[in-house]
């Protein structure tokens, strides 16, 4: 997102005040996630959503959302556990999590929000890439901004968008992800700065 909203000049630190007039979004991790992939987070959310956000104190992955029998975790479960952990002052709470995540419709899903309670989930699990060095590691942390943008963009109330360049666009595979990149359309944008209070 460019233009009205600007760079706002905003720290990540943990239990930040909310700027004066500002949102805040939080970011935590849910059960055993690496931390460097959760502090990278900070950076592009705070760029693409003009936001300020925070790193939030960890969760433990809900033992209810497992299913022994898909070997696989309950997104939504994961969503009650963070509408529990959310505070006030924080306009949405993401969870970033490292399990295999489903809800009952689907195989697997990347993520799943929620924006009646202002959280959101998504899951490194399935976004790694094949090989290791600075190349695939560069491509991990973008899909992982990626689907942390799509979430939080549902979870302000965007639905999914008919272009493939657009972070709506719903992503059945990786090679869709990589392809679609972490950038609202320019309708997805707007829309995303009126919901947000920013444009009337
Ligand atoms: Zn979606
Ligand atoms: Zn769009």
């Amino acid at each position: 997102m460019r233009g009205a909203i600007g760079a706002l000049l905003l720290s990540a630190v943990l239990g930040a005040a909310p700027a004066a007039g500002g949102r805040v979004i939080a970011v935590a991790p849910v059960g055993d996630v690496p931390a460097e992939a959760v502090s990278r987070l900070v950076p592009v959310l705070r760029r693409t959503l003009a936001a300020e956000v925070v790193i939030g104190p960890a969760l433990p992955l809900p033992a209810s959302s497992y299913d022994a029998g898909r070997r696989q975790y309950r997104s939504t479960a994961l969503l009650d556990a963070l509408a529990r952990a959310r505070r006030p002052g924080w306009d949405r709470l993401l969870g970033v999590a490292d399990v295999d995540l489903f809800v009952p419709e689907l195989n697997f899903v990347f993520g799943e929000a929620d924006p009646d309670r202002g959280v959101a989930v998504f899951s490194l699990h399935r976004l790694r890439a094949e090989g290791a060095g600075p190349a695939g590691d560069e491509l991990f942390a973008r899909r992982a901004a990626t689907e942390a943008v799509h979430e939080l963009g549902h979870s302000y109330g965007l639905g999914h968008c008919r272009d493939p360049h657009c972070v709506m666009w719903f992503s059945n595979t990786l090679a869709e992800s990589d392809r679609k990149g972490t950038s609202f359309c320019a309708a997805h944008a707007a829309e995303l700065q009126r919901l947000m209070g920013y444009l009337r």
